[in-house]
């Protein structure tokens, strides 16, 4: 496609005349991006074709971070590359955060932010749902953005180190603040985990700010700054019955004790936005419908009984629950990898993941379910 657009410029005056234009956003309208996410996900998460294990701050997380700076450069992005430590256990630890950003029409803006991160490889995980979904979706979707007049602006952040404490999306929203560099922003979309699990959901954060009180005074922000505004969510919903009709939409999880309907809290990405006040809408793949070892909490991620020990499916559960030890899980697990994903679930993950390209490019190419004024 590239190619096709640097012909198209050199025949400037032809374009005009020959509707050369035209015929190239046809051709990206040709073009399946998901199609595209799926084969990125191999990049970052087969160990043999591409990267695999990407751990905070290890050789792996940089390969990755080089990985994406390559991808989003030959996209033709300038490419924010934002560098920052973090403490743990009295050491200090150091890694990226990669971000860019296309201007829109209106100067207002949505952020889309997926970790690059993984689990250890200490687990078994190669990190392929989480977040290698979520990354390769986003860089998919920037891609296609590129290529893209927009309604308002789009900014993709690539947070590193999220698996140990969110370092890299709170080291990026402590900055902006300090910046000044989120005041245009209207929304922030959260993907972690975009597939892999039964279900593919769309949460809000939190009605009771207790829930990201810790997050929010980490950041030197109180309740007066935070925001559980559902908009995101509802614009996500409404951008996945379009793309993918009723029947497959994003699901509004159940209430659960501690969470009502669609809340959800503070362990991911999402959350050091939400404290700075900006409506956010976290996409993750899970299965809020069974009763995992702490309730009905989307912790157990399918139903598949290859991924427990014994499902007892008349009750949702594990058969012996004091016994149980798999409970549903995917991620961080030696399941989150693409070869035993695909045997559980054929064919899946690319559906979810396409699926979730899809909607995004919907919600971020049309002014029909963000208001921007
Ligand atoms: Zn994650």
């Amino acid at each position: 496609m590239k190619k096709g657009i640097f012909h198209c410029s050199t025949l400037a005056a032809a374009i005009i005349l020959s509707g050369c234009n035209s015929s190239s956003s046809d051709d990206n309208n040709k073009i399946d991006y998901g199609a595209k996410a799926v084969s990125y996900l191999v990049e970052i998460a087969d160990e043999t074709q591409g990267i695999g294990a990407r751990e905070a701050s290890t050789q792996k997380e940089i390969q990755t971070g080089n990985w994406i700076y390559d991808k989003l450069t030959g996209f033709g992005y300038n490419v924010n590359v934002q560098p920052f430590s973090y403490e743990r256990k009295g050491k200090t630890y150091f890694s990226n955060n990669y971000i860019v950003e296309k201007k829109g029409k209106v100067d207002k803006t949505i952020i889309l932010a997926a970790h690059y991160d993984s689990t250890g490889v200490d687990h078994g995980s190669l990190g392929a749902t989480d977040n290698g979904a979520g990354l390769a979706a986003a860089i998919a979707i920037a891609e296609r953005l590129q290529q893209s007049e927009l309604p308002f602006n789009v900014r993709i952040l690539y947070p590193g180190a999220e698996e140990n404490g969110l370092n890299g999306s709170l080291y990026y929203v402590k900055d902006a603040l300090a910046n000044d560099k989120l005041k245009n922003v209207i929304g922030m979309i959260n993907y972690d985990t975009v597939g892999g699990g039964d279900i593919v959901y769309v949460h809000a954060a939190h009605s009771d700010y207790a829930e990201y009180k810790k997050t929010c005074e980490s950041l030197g922000l109180t309740e007066t700054d935070y925001s559980f505004d559902t908009k995101m969510r509802e614009a996500m919903l409404k951008a996945s019955v379009d793309v993918n009709g009723e029947a497959n939409k994003y699901i509004i999880h159940p209430t659960f004790p501690g969470y009502p309907e669609g809340e959800t809290g503070s362990w991911s990405d999402h959350a050091g936005f939400a404290c700075a006040g900006i409506p956010i809408a976290y996409v993750e793949a899970t299965n809020f419908n069974i009763n995992g070892a702490d309730g009905y909490d989307g912790y157990s991620q399918t139903t598949n009984p290859a991924m427990w020990d014994c499902y007892d499916a008349d009750n949702k559960t594990a058969c012996n629950r004091a016994e149980e030890k798999k409970w549903g899980k995917i991620w961080h697990t030696e399941f989150d990898r693409i070869d035993k994903l695909e045997e559980a679930f054929p064919g899946r993950v690319n559906t979810q993941l396409s699926d979730n390209v899809n909607i995004v490019l919907e919600l971020l190419t049309s002014d029909k379910y963000i208001q921007v004024k």
